[in-house]
């Protein structure tokens, strides 16, 4: 790397996609500095992403920019599955999300990657460069540089910006996945579908993304709100794609479906083939690869971007742990056994949904139908189905996290886990989620009066949590002194969770939650059990300061 002008940059992030920038801005938020390298010089606009998770919004919280999203979106829907002759073979809703956010929404993704956009062109810790492109990358034990140029330059236009690690999410043709020599490994679907995304549309719908499989055109409509309607179908192998987006093509498509439609309604329409693959590796030296570079799947669980969220929180609070001097390597490494398993999870859901919606001619149609019907009577399967418990939740319990040893011990099942998010009342009178008292960084969750930490040890503050006790539904706030190093809330009696009923119904006892950054639960830690959630714990962070035992 002679020659290279490194600047004071912590992180450069390759691609300002929705994936990374809300990698770019939690970095940002967490006190980094942050390069956006990013060839477009407006926020996306593609008909792509629909579907939204609970973990999403609650991301979106932390970036401040949830309220706007959420007023965008239909908010708490489910699925229906429909076969020959449109017969209903199945309706899905997954369970009350237990995180403070509705489990599955539906919302626009350009609107997402705007509030995005603006948000991190005017942060003072993001240096955006728009309209510029990564063309050459070069790491070494020490540092990354990137060679970046004008989209619309010649090479003499090039400069190089170093930093202390890279983000690649530069989506599904990554020039950073290729510099770092991984390949995606997988398939590409056969069938090619056309997106459309209406608009005026005003045909009263459910709250229910439809898959219509009816061995004819197999086609998918997703209601938005404001009149916002998605459909997409799919297209025949004789079928000219760029002719099938012409305005009268689209029209006398929808037809059927939603009559009337006027070609100023089509507010975009695009072909896409869906791919389902995964990248070798996610981590190579000082460059992780997040997003679309990481992992490509099928369209109809509506999870790609949602996994892509998931990798950017969960690599940029681990980023900012090592540039705070206390995450270890093994946290980074961490990075890829977490977000990979999952990510490839999703992928094989997408493909199988992908498999029974696709079913064309009438023969393969009957027998979908048929096993449909024969899977649903058995109880376990059609709770399954009917709760959409295929789409299961990220279990970081062999990642950063410390188990119970014994599994039948009290709350056990938390670790690795999503934090559930009670509403609660603040000192101040106000009412709101939990997370906004742990704020972006470490937690200690107190429950009840009790403490599972003595609050002594040294190891705890080197993670510079925020302390939070949450007490039980009609308790007393304490008034709040500025000295106070624990924050009180009581939790409402109409919250749909209730951590201390939880706790109470465990017989936990004394308890504190250690609670990831992500909000991932890292260990349930009870009096006389900290010794051993510590050793384990310093794999991963290892802050310079003592416990008591070493001070004495
Ligand atoms: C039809 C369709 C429906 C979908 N529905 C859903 C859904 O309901 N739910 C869901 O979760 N997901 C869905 N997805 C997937 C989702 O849209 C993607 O997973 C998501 O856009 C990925 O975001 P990203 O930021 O990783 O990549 P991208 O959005 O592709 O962003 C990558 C960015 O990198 C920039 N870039 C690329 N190369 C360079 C370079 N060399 N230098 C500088 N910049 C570069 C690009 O300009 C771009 O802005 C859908 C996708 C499609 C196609």
């Amino acid at each position: 790397m002679s020659g290279v002008q490194l600047d004071d940059r912590d992180v450069i992030v390759v691609g300002g996609g929705p994936v990374g920038l809300t990698a770019a801005l939690w970095l940002a938020d967490g006190g980094a500095s942050v390069t956006v390298v990013e060839s477009q010089t407006a926020p996306g606009d593609l008909p792509r992403a629909i579907s939204i998770a609970d973990e999403t919004f609650r991301i979106m919280d932390h970036l401040g920019i949830c309220d706007e999203l959420k007023a965008e979106s239909l908010l708490d829907t489910g699925s229906k599955y429909f076969g020959l002759n449109d017969r209903l073979l199945a309706a899905s809703k997954p369970l009350p999300s237990r995180t403070g956010h509705p489990a599955k929404s539906q919302f626009d993704q350009p609107v997402l990657e705007e509030l995005l956009w603006d948000r991190a062109v005017t942060h003072p810790r993001i240096d955006f460069r728009s309209g510029t492109l990564a063309v050459a990358l070069h790491q070494d034990s020490a540092r990354v540089a990137v060679e970046v140029r004008p989209v619309d330059g010649d090479d003499a236009a090039s400069e190089l910006i170093g930093a202390k690690y890279l983000i690649g999410a530069d989506g599904g043709k990554s020039f950073v996945r290729g510099a770092v020599s991984t390949r995606l490994v997988g398939s590409t679907q056969q069938e090619r579908w056309i997106v459309v995304d209406l608009l005026n549309v005003t045909t009263p719908r459910e709250p229910y993304a439809e898959f219509h499989g009816n061995g004819e055109r197999p086609y998918v409509l997703v209601p938005g709100i404001k009149n916002r309607l998605r459909i997409e179908f799919m297209l025949f192998d004789d079928e000219d794609g760029e002719a099938m987006c012409a305005p009268e093509r689209i029209i006398a498509l929808c037809d059927p479906i939603e009559p009337g439609v006027r070609p100023e309604d089509i507010r975009r329409a695009v072909v896409y083939v869906a791919h389902q693959r995964v990248a070798e590796h996610y981590r190579r030296g000082r460059v992780f690869l997040v997003g679309d570079a990481a992992h490509l799947m099928p369209p109809f669980s509506g999870q790609g971007l949602n996994a892509g969220l998931r990798d950017a929180n969960n690599i940029a609070w681990k980023l900012l742990d090592v540039l705070a001097g206390r995450g270890t390597e093994a946290l980074l490494d961490s990075y890829e056994a977490e977000r990979r398993t999952h990510g490839a999870k999703m992928v094989t859901v997408s493909r199988r949904t992908g498999a029974v919606v696709m079913a064309v001619g009438t023969l393969r149609t009957r027998l979908r139908d048929a096993a449909f019907r024969t899977v649903s009577i058995v109880p376990r399967i059609n709770d399954y189905l009917r709760n959409m418990r295929f789409i299961t939740p990220p279990n970081y319990a062999d990642g950063v996290a410390v188990p119970a040893p014994d599994k039948a011990a009290p709350l056990a099942g938390v670790v690795g886990r999503p934090l559930g998010q009670p509403t609660v009342t603040f000192s101040d009178g106000t009412t709101g989620g939990l997370d906004r008292a742990l704020g972006g960084g470490w937690g200690l969750v107190h429950l009840g009066d009790g403490a599972g930490i003595d609050a002594r040890r040294g190891y705890w503050n080197g993670l510079e949590p925020r302390q939070v006790r949450v007490l039980p539904a009609g308790s007393r706030l304490p008034v709040p002194h500025e000295e106070d190093e624990i924050v009180t809330v009581v939790e409402t009696a109409d919250s749909i969770v209730s951590l201390c009923d939880e706790a109470r119904a465990a017989r936990a006892g004394a308890v504190t939650l250690l609670v990831r950054p992500d909000k991932y639960v890292a260990a349930v830690i009870t009096p006389g059990d900290e010794d051993r959630i510590i050793a384990a714990l310093r794999t991963y962070e290892a802050p310079l300061v003592l416990t008591v035992k070493e001070e004495a």
